[in-house]
């Protein structure tokens, strides 16, 4: 089954069908009325995966894919132009410019938190760009893969299915997963030269200046952290502050908590639940071995883990090692911004960075001294949802980049292109052995 997608894709391709400009904006306009026609479906079948709010859907992903298509479409003109380039002396009346062209069959697989953003915005530059893709969704978001089955042709199945499709040839793979998938996917890409885009994870840090207003950093970084029930790629996945203000941190975060989920977020329908039993496993052996100062209320039948916040975490503990990916909140205390630079130095290249601040010069300096995929200050996420700017991560979180002409760019080959004609052969002359009379020329 997998073969034969990809054998259709492959045939799509070759027979040029994907390559008119008119061709890539039907496929555009199709997939904007799908989104806007099977709204109510998409957000139905992210409340059955992960209880999701159907507020939030639209919220953090359809309307990003909606931009993203209504971009392609205004713009695409421009992005596949040809695009003129500088001449030196001995091109000067010929015709040098550098031609976008598709790379042929893009295959992408998704992660499950964000189905339909992490497989869709792929597909939009993918098909803007003139390929055939071939979509393999995650089998962990249930209703949302098959439902996304119903409206396009799309590869299903779990692990076994994706090494199937890794075993085959493509021109791009543009995966979106947890860094030790993203290896496999790299090295199955590996035996057959194909070059790779890897949206991954991490831990991305959050550092709180002591001198900024603590109340509405919190309110931005609870809902960021909480929202999907903490499985979002760029949640801030720490907090970093001084201990002076531990508390009056740890206390806006309860104070905001109540205001968005209630006494009892169990009960609120803004509050989601973990993917599955063994995620739900994995946060809860993180938790072990702590008292939070927030929340730690759990039910394993609904796979529900209330927000939870824990405070003077050790910087060696397990809960700072891996990537927390779920409804869990450490706080580790540095002595100032410099500590905090050192940390986050020491550590793998985050996918995002979050910095609050009200000294403009100080949160320059922690720009310049550190690196991550993206960076936000005095929010959380929020440059994720600009189509200029280029989203992706650095090091491991990540290689390649995508969102509006990133994703074009990305999944287009720059052809170089040197348009001469047969005359002035005389200014060749000098190229031309043999050498003595290459010297009589001089
Ligand atoms: P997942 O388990 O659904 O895996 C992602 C895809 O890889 C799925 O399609 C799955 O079928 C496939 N897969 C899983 N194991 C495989 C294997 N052994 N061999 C081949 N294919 C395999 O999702 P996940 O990895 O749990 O996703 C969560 C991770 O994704 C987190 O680390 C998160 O930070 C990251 N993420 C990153 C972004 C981003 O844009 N950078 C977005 C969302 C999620």
């Amino acid at each position: 089954m997998e073969r034969q997608a990809v054998n259709r894709a492959k045939e799509a391709f070759l027979s040029g069908r994907t390559r008119p400009l008119e061709f890539r904006l039907q496929q555009l306009h199709a997939l904007q009325r799908m989104i806007t026609e099977k709204e109510t479906e998409i957000c139905t079948s992210l409340k059955q995966d992960i209880n999701r709010s159907q507020y939030d859907t639209p919220l953090l992903e359809l309307i990003g894919i909606e931009n993203e298509i209504s971009l392609a479409i205004e713009k695409l003109t421009q992005w596949a132009a040809p695009r003129q380039v500088d001449r030196n002396i001995l091109t000067v009346s010929d015709e040098v410019y550098v031609q976008p062209e598709p790379l042929g069959v893009v295959l992408i697989i998704g992660a499950w938190n964000y189905p339909w953003a992490v497989t869709l915005q792929p597909l939009v530059g993918a098909i803007a760009a003139g390929n055939a893709a071939v979509v393999k969704p995650s089998e962990l978001s249930e209703y949302s893969s098959l439902l996304l089955r119903d409206l396009y042709p799309v590869v299903t199945g779990g692990v076994s299915e994706t090494q199937e499709l890794l075993r085959l040839r493509f021109d791009h793979i543009f995966y979106t997963g947890s860094s030790t998938v993203g290896k496999v996917v790299m090295e199955a890409a590996a035996r057959h030269l194909t070059p790779v885009t890897l949206e991954l994870g991490g831990k991305s840090p959050c550092y709180i200046d002591k001198n900024c207003d603590i109340r509405i950093a919190c309110r931005r970084i609870t809902w960021g952290k909480f929202v999907n029930c903490g499985q979002t790629c760029i949640a801030p996945d720490y907090i970093l502050c001084e201990p002076c203000i531990q508390g009056r941190v740890v206390e806006c975060i309860r104070q905001t908590l109540l205001e968005f989920y209630g006494a009892d977020p169990k009960c609120s329908p803004d509050y989601g639940r973990i993917i599955n039993q063994r995620h739900f496993s994995r946060i809860m052996s993180l938790m072990e071995g702590y008292t939070p100062v927030i929340g730690g209320q759990t039910d394993a039948s609904q796979r529900y883990i209330a927000p939870t916040v824990l405070k003077d975490v050790p910087p060696h503990s397990r809960l700072m090692q891996e990537e927390i990916f779920g409804p869990l909140l450490p706080i580790v205390a540095v002595s100032d911004m410099d500590d905090a630079i050192r940390f986050v130095n020491e550590r793998e290249k985050p996918l995002a960075l979050y910095i609050f601040c009200s000294d403009k010069k100080a949160t320059k300096k922690m720009i310049e001294e550190t690196t991550s995929g993206g960076v936000t200050v005095n929010d959380v996420m929020m440059h994720y949802t600009l189509s200029s700017l280029p989203f992706g991560g650095v090091g491991q979180s990540g290689m390649g980049c995508y969102h509006g002409k990133h994703t074009f760019d990305q999944l287009s080959h720059q052809r170089a292109c040197l348009i001469r004609s047969l005359g002035m052969e005389s200014v060749n002359l000098s190229r031309y052995p043999p050498q003595d009379r290459r010297r009589a020329r001089r």
